[in-house]
């Protein structure tokens, strides 16, 4: 039936259908510019599809128009041209829709070569066959008599091998698909089919290019529009990474501005107030540039950057506007400005930089990020992959793990029969690395658990080491994160380790500090008495820096108190300071604590301490964190009945 000639003069044509499809396109187009897309190529091939098939509409309705005219004979030139114009078009529309599909459903050079010269064949023998039939007479023609004649037809069943050959990728790599969007691709393609069908049975010829039409809008649905995000207007993050790569590859510069405040979820979708004040401020100040919207408070903007520097004034103009209006709202934030820079090749590394850089900057200051900043991020990135390397490879003996320790000094004895534990990290870019560095990493990224064992490890080692050497120590403290402790398998790990390297439980000290949260102190409390009652001791470490809850800390069975050096530099200071500090360690004393003073830097320091009954006293006065091995010095030799056990 599709394939039979007709007249056309008095077909069941009307130009409803190719004037919507020409609106439908119309208002894609402006939905296409103006919510933001990735401007890549199959951007411009979703465009150039809508010209396509614009140019179709239109030139059908033009051809439909001059077929009726009752003058075929003048306008024959015209007709020509118009259909040749619409079959142009649709060839344009099918090579750029195979082209198109190359990207979601990742195909090959070769393979999308392969069905690009199938379909230009296709395309090239119809439309040759179709140029072919109108002079042999038996084509779409326009007679002497004024009757047109589509002869046979040969766009319709090209347009179903099309269709058969899209389907058959489609289906073929649907492996390569999310789910929905193979479900969508389908649906459309085969709404698009049964559209071609059915108008095929009803005689009709009104819906060809609304047939047409059906892949692009699921297209257009599934890889161009883009959610809005309804409360600020903001594109989503991902958007983000790809607008970065984009400008990566093309080598154009963006100002990036991150802004991270305080509760904004919450008020952006309560307050109405904060709502226009916000929408006004986007209208004054996001003429250039992209808003996206991150998880957990953020939002980035991206700024084009210009030669002629006008995006530093624009900036500057909203940082003002920003800080006018935040003074209504008063929400903490954290504002930072980074210039896309060719050593940050990866675009998931800039929202990590900005965090970075975040994570040293107080509230209500805006950064600039610098090529110190860039340095340090890129160290910890390093160091982050090393933790990884070392959780990896678990091994306690791990030589990047170093182990240093600081001798403390019992007043009571005279020696250096304790030490604590500390760790130092050593790597083959940044060489020795200070805890400062790396631990907040470590927490942050889930590593330090191992590191802690490794730590206690070696600490086990150097005590069977010492006692080797026929040297005396009492104790060492090993210090552990709130996290480790949180682990199920702490309690046991802990055991094992000491047990397996064959010394008395009460060599080792556990130093922890203070828990603000009634749930975790329950689960530290319990698992201090489990490795308490094997003889292990513990140490409340940095005490004075915290909260200080003396119900809590009596509840737990706590051998040593050290109190932080910030007690010792504020006792320093004056006469209530003094006697707030000396109540602390009475106190503790009575309760029958040792009280540790950490930080004791010189004499004036040590005159203080011993003032306050201290038990131990730590700090540079004494030794700085040694290598293990070098703390021999400190320690005395065991005596005879020590050395008999
Ligand atoms: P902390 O547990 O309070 O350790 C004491 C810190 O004070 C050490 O810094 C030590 O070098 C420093 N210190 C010692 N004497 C003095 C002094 O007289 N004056 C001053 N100003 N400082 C002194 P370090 O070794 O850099 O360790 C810093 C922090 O890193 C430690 O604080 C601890 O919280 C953490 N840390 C170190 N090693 C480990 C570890 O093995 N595991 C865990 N979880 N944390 C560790
Ligand atoms: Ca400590
Ligand atoms: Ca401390």
């Amino acid at each position: 039936m599709l394939f039979r000639s007709l007249s056309l003069n008095h077909t069941n044509y009307t130009p409803v259908s190719d004037l919507t499809v020409v609106a439908l396109c119309f208002v894609i187009l402006v939905l296409l510019v103006q919510t933001h897309v990735r401007k890549d190529n199959n951007f411009k091939r979703m465009m150039g599809m809508l010209a396509a098939i614009v140019v179709t509409a239109l030139s059908n309705v033009t051809l439909q128009m001059l077929i009726t005219s009752g003058d075929t004979i003048r306008y024959a030139k015209a007709i020509y041209i118009a259909r040749e114009l619409h079959n142009i078009s649709v060839i344009a529309y099918m090579y750029l829709h195979i082209s198109y599909l190359r990207e979601p459903l990742w195909l090959n050079d070769k393979t999308i070569r392969l069905y690009r010269i199938a379909t230009v064949t296709l395309l090239a023998c119809f439309t040759l066959s179709d140029v072919v039939m109108t002079f042999l007479n038996v084509g779409f023609r326009v007679g002497r008599d004024g009757k047109v004649a589509t002869g046979v037809n040969l766009f319709i069943p090209l347009y179903g091998l099309f269709l058969v050959l899209v389907l058959f990728l489609i289906i073929r790599y649907r492996d390569r698909l999310v789910k929905q969007i193979f479900h969508g691709l389908l649906a459309v393609n085969l709404l698009s089919w049964f559209l071609m069908f059915s108008q095929g049975l009803h005689r009709q010829q009104s819906f060809t290019t609304a047939a047409y039409f059906f892949p692009i809008i699921g297209l257009f649905f599934i890889f161009h529009s883009n959610p809005y995000d309804v409360d600020t207007g903001a594109v989503s993050s991902s958007y983000l990474y790809q607008e970065l790569e984009e400008n990566l590859s093309k080598d154009h510069k963006v100002l990036i501005m991150s802004c991270y405040m305080v509760g904004f979820d919450k008020f952006i979708k309560e307050s109405k107030e904060l709502k226009l004040e916000f929408y006004d401020f986007l209208r004054q100040n996001m003429r250039r540039g992209v808003l996206y919207r991150f998880p957990h408070e953020r939002l980035i903007m991206t700024i084009p950057v210009s030669d002629h520097k006008d995006h530093r004034f624009q900036v500057e103009k909203m940082l003002s506007d920003f800080g006018r209006k935040h003074k209504k709202f008063n929400m903490d934030y954290k504002i930072v400005i980074c210039e896309m820079n060719e050593r940050i090749t990866r675009p998931h590394d800039y929202p990590l930089l900005i965090e970075f850089v975040e994570a040293s900057m107080s509230l209500n200051t805006v950064n600039n990020v610098n090529d110190d900043d860039i340095d340090k991020f890129f160290d910890s990135r390093y160091i982050i992959n090393q933790l990884d390397d070392i959780v990896n490879t678990h091994d306690l003996n791990d030589s990047r793990v170093l182990l240093y320790l600081q001798p403390v000094y019992n007043l009571t004895t005279g020696t250096y029969d304790t030490a604590e534990a500390l760790m130092r990290l050593r790597l083959d870019d940044l060489g020795l690395v200070f805890p400062d560095k790396f631990i907040p990493l470590a927490e942050q990224n889930g590593q330090i658990h191992t590191l802690s064992l490794i730590i206690l490890n070696k600490t086990c080692r150097i005590i069977k080491y010492f006692n080797s050497q026929g040297l005396d120590i009492k104790r060492i403290s090993v210090n552990f994160s709130a996290i480790d402790l949180k682990y199920d398998t702490f309690c046991n790990e802990v055991r094992e380790i000491i047990t397996m390297n064959g010394i008395p439980f009460e060599k080792i000290a556990v130093e922890i500090t203070e828990s603000r949260n009634e749930q975790d102190f329950n689960l530290i409390k319990r698992k201090i008495l489990e490795l308490q009652s094997l003889g292990i001791k513990f140490y409340l470490d940095d005490f004075g820096t915290g909260y200080s809850n003396f119900e809590r800390i009596m509840e737990l069975p706590f051998d040593i108190i050290k109190f932080d050096r910030s007690l010792l530099v504020e006792m320093g200071k004056n006469y209530s300071s003094e006697y707030m500090v000396s109540t602390f360690a009475g106190m503790f004393n009575k309760l029958g604590y040792a009280v540790l003073f950490e930080g004791v830097e010189n004499d004036k320091d040590e005159r203080n301490c011993v003032r306050m009954k201290a038990g131990y006293l730590q700090g540079y006065k004494y030794s700085k964190p040694i290598p293990a091995e070098t703390a021999v010095t400190f320690l005395q030799p065991l005596s005879n009945s020590q050395t008999k056990k």
